[in-house]
């Protein structure tokens, strides 16, 4: 399609997830008499709602799709463009989308999340999690299934395989332990129990309000053809906003058995290969390698193979390996200095190697000198902040202001939910970067909490809290005050003793 007369804004922002909203909000209150342009493939938007404090660092909110009026009644200044991004020119200025339009800009923020780094692409029985259509098209196909294979050891495989019900899930995972991104082995071992245990009972239901994009136009890139689109539903939701840290909430996941809970770790592993039913029996009728261990030969519509030789049988796979960040459309023709991860690199004002261009959340790796006690993860929290600082910066560079790095970004926390266990991790808490040179201390009570406390010279770098330990504050304060702590050794997780008022 032809482009039409360009629109000029002073601030354009792409991206309707919590990065992209954020960041349009912000510079809507800071402007308001100018517009900022939103442009977002995706049909609804994500707003944070019920946004609390909960100490220093430490925040929690509730997220709602909305549809795009709501943003805009609130904030008048801001028109919200429902088109993807096709190209982007940075030295003119200038951005192209999908259905034709053209858009001039004075700043510009990407803030274009990530997709599923699916470890197959064409492969209808594979699938990845991102979007609410995704996650409705695996509580469909889960509904019918009876065994499924899930591949990936962070937060989403981890809640996915607690969430599950009613169907055998055989976990795959790299590490000697599961949920290798947020705990060390010994968190692991505390919180396995409850993934054969039954879940308890849910003590309220969702709240929030949710939107579905049923009947919206489909969600595919242009470029593929609707029927290649359905075919993977991994790509059906390329462009719409990340879940979060409540997805599988108002969704029930429940499979095709009278079971609860039913899941089995294959440790150390990856996936070798994926067979249809046809090429596996084809491949039963050739002599086998006799060390190969057969574990599962019944009639499955697919089979995966992992590395450790085991094969399974499964109704369908899902791929929850981490997320790519969504760069291609920015990429081409432009200067842009792109991090080993694949993210757009932007320095401690959230500005990309090109001029006037910031982006923020998922799609950017941040590359400044980090602060000892904070470190990048492609979470919920972190694309609220990095929306929200890089709508600050954007002002304080028309304002011609300084602006110095958040307080956010000193002490990396992040508070969640794993297996029904409140969890709060704050800085260091996996010794990340710290090599041989720490010590750890845990108090763990099977069934209740876990708590680890990682020390570097008698100083807290970092600590994980599982269950309701209350300890969050006192210990975000030694964190950040850095006091030396040599004097109290293991005392510091007596439990007999009130540290809160010990450290007052
Ligand atoms: P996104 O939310 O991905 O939004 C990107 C936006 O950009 C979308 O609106 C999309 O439509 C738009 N877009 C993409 N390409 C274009 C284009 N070319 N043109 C225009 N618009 C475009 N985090 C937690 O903290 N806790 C959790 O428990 C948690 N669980 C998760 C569970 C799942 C299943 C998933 C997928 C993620 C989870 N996350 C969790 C991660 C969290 O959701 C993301 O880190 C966060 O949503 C990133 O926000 P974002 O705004 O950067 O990107």
């Amino acid at each position: 399609m032809a482009a039409t007369t360009a629109k000029r804004s002073k601030f354009v922002v792409v991206g309707g997830g919590i990065a992209g909203v954020t960041c349009a909000e912000q510079l809507a209150s800071q402007f308001p008499s100018d517009e900022v342009v939103l442009l977002t493939a995706a049909p609804l938007i994500k707003a944070v709602t019920n946004f609390r404090q909960v100490s220093k660092t430490l925040e929690d909110f509730d997220v709602e799709e909305q549809p795009s009026s709501v943003l805009e009644e609130k904030y008048p200044n801001v028109k919200v463009i429902q088109s993807a991004v096709k190209e982007l020119q940075a030295k003119e200025h200038k951005l192209q989308t999908e259905s034709g339009e053209e858009f001039h800009y004075e700043k510009l923020c990407l803030c274009s999340g990530g997709r599923p780094k699916l470890f197959t692409w064409d492969n209808p029985h594979v699938l990845g999690i991102r979007d609410t259509d995704s996650a409705q098209e695996f509580q469909k196909r889960l509904s019918k299934a009876k065994r499924i294979v899930v591949v990936g050891n962070g937060g989403i495989a981890l809640e996915l395989v607690y969430e599950v019900e009613g169907c055998e899930v055989i976990w795959a995972v790299k590490d000697k332990a599961i949920g290798n991104t947020f705990f060390d082995a010994g968190a692991a071992q505390f919180l396995i129990p409850s993934l054969n245990a039954d879940k308890p009972e849910r003590a309220l239901p969702c709240k929030r309000t949710r939107y579905t994009t049923e009947g919206a136009a489909p969600t595919c890139p242009p470029s593929t053809d609707r029927g290649a689109c359905n075919q993977s539903p991994g790509l059906a939701g390329e462009l719409g906003s990340a879940l979060g840290p409540d997805w599988h909430e108002g969704i029930e996941l429940r499979g095709a058995q009278e079971v609860s809970h039913r899941v089995h770790v294959e440790y150390q592993c990856e996936v070798q290969k994926v067979y249809t039913r046809e090429e596996f029996t084809q491949s039963r009728q050739s002599p086998q390698p006799s060390s190969e261990p057969l574990t599962d030969t019944g009639l499955w519509p697919v089979y995966i193979q992992l590395t450790n030789g085991k094969i399974y049988g499964c109704d369908f796979i899902v791929s929850a390996t981490g997320v790519t960040p969504n760069t291609e459309p920015f990429l081409h023709g432009n200067n842009f200095a792109v991090a080993e991860d694949s993210g757009l690199r932007v320095d401690d004002h959230m500005r990309t190697s090109e001029p006037d261009v910031y982006a923020a959340g998922d799609v950017c790796t941040a590359c400044w000198e980090p602060s000892p006690l904070w470190q990048q993860m492609r979470l919920w929290t972190q694309a609220r902040q990095m929306g929200w600082f890089a709508a600050r910066c954007m002002a304080a560079d028309v304002l011609d202001e300084p602006i110095e790095l958040d307080f956010c970004f000193e002490l990396f926390s992040h508070i969640t939910k794993f297996f029904s266990y409140k969890v709060v991790l704050l800085g260091k808490f996996n010794a990340q970067g710290l090599g041989q040179d720490h010590e750890l201390l845990v108090r763990c009570t099977k069934g209740q909490e876990y708590v680890k406390v990682v020390l570097r010279e008698g100083r807290m770098m970092g600590a994980v809290l599982i269950g309701d330990t209350d300890l969050e504050e006192t210990f975000e304060n030694l964190i950040l005050n850095q006091m030396d702590l040599s004097a109290y050794g293991e005392e510091l997780l007596n439990p007999n003793i009130d540290i809160e008022d010990y450290f007052d």
